[in-house]
């Protein structure tokens, strides 16, 4: 990864390459950005572009031995820690990043954006819960306690220390503090919140914003086969989260909005024959897929709201949404938008959590029709 290929975000390269320009890389950094940013990508073409023994002012050159050992992420200076889970061969305590590197590598390259979520799908840990667990304290000291293999920084890229084991991440507080020479400690957040104050008062914050819809837009238009029109709804639905915008671009954005739609027809016609079908497939999909039906809700209720009170807003939603927004609006008032926005923000919550998706699906249809006939 480079910083070239990560789109815009122009403002924190620049940082980057200013500090190590004045020589002031602080050896404890904090990128934490929001689900769907470049937090990881950022600090992977930071590690990339402190190695590269031919950088030019803006960029690692890509060709070097550490560019080319970089972009496959087997730098033996780039270690890599993350979260992980038991499977039959390694128990909780030894299943630590070193024995899934494999897997890591190919997550990272296929998914730069991805979470945790998408981790844990891609490893086969779907249910389970996965962390830093305390023994990754142990080999932390132990791999930046070797030599540099090629005179270059040592890197250590921790990916979500939020979800560290509190013993691990007290054992680390010293190295952290005080790394041995040209170490560098990349902790890459989605919900730094969640850190100890320990560990955030040990490291510069960089905060890594998501992104906008110009740069998801340019970002999409390097992908085949997508129309001008679906990138433009695409970047719309995605708010920022470029995550977000590869599983809408990989699937089909229309469907997410047209299953809104009829979900919200069946409602105002209180067709419960059709929402009992509605909930059956609903609780076969995936639960990405039921996600992005509650987030594709929340949209357009916002957009509507904002298109009651001032029109010329709409010019941002894409023509082949505004007719119904429009048409929606004239049953959804800011009262009953008011009403019905917690509730689908909470069915989101629920999913999220693993909560029966047949019945809660029956039960906010429901809810929103009777909002939606009540006066
Ligand atoms: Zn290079």
């Amino acid at each position: 990864m480079r910083f070239q290929d990560i789109p815009g975000q122009e403002e924190i390269k620049q940082k980057l390459r200013d500090a190590l320009k004045r020589d002031h890389v602080a050896h404890a950094q904090l990128f934490a950005g929001p689900d769907g940013s470049p937090n990881l990508a950022m600090a992977l073409a930071f590690a990339t572009y402190l190695n590269c023994a031919n950088r030019t002012e803006t960029d690692a050159c890509g060709e070097c031995p550490s560019c080319v050992k970089n972009a496959k992420l087997v730098h033996p200076d780039l270690h890599f820690i993350f979260p992980t889970s038991a499977t039959p061969k390694f128990k909780r305590e030894d299943a630590t990043s070193d024995k899934f590197l494999t897997e890591w590598r190919s997550f990272v390259l296929s998914m730069p954006y991805g979470n945790v979520t998408d981790w844990s799908f891609h490893f086969g840990w779907e249910n389970k819960q996965v962390i830093i667990p305390r023994k990754e304290s142990r080999n932390i000291i132990n791999s930046l306690a070797l030599k540099s293999f090629e005179g270059s920084y040592k890197i250590m890229l921790v990916w979500l220390p939020e979800l560290m084991n509190v013993n691990a991440a007290n054992g680390i507080l010293k190295i952290l503090e005080e790394p041995p020479e040209k170490t560098i400690f990349l902790m890459v957040s989605n919900d730094a919140n969640r850190l100890l104050t320990t560990i955030i008062s040990r490291t510069q914050i960089l905060r890594i914003p998501a992104f906008t819809d110009e740069e998801i837009k340019e970002s999409l238009e390097a992908k085949e086969g997508l129309s001008l029109e679906k990138i433009g709804q695409i970047a719309y639905l995605a708010e920022g989260n470029l995550r977000v915008a590869t599983h809408l671009a990989d699937g089909d954005v229309n469907e997410v909005q047209e299953l809104f739609k009829n979900w919200m027809r069946l409602c105002f016609t209180w067709d419960f024959k059709g929402m009992t079908k509605m909930a059956d497939d609903f609780q076969k999909s995936g639960k990405e897929q039921q996600k992005s039906l509650f987030n594709a809700g929340t949209k357009v209720l916002r957009d509507t709201l904002i298109n009651q009170f001032e029109a010329k807003d709409l010019m941002r939603v894409p023509d082949s949404e505004a007719g119904f927004i429009q048409n929606f609006g004239k049953v959804f008032n800011p009262e009953k938008i008011a009403m019905v926005t917690p509730k689908l923000e909470e069915a989101h919550y629920h999913i999220e959590r693993n909560a029966n998706a047949k019945i809660l699906f029956l039960d906010l249809s429901l809810s929103i029709a009777q909002i939606a006939r009540s006066n």
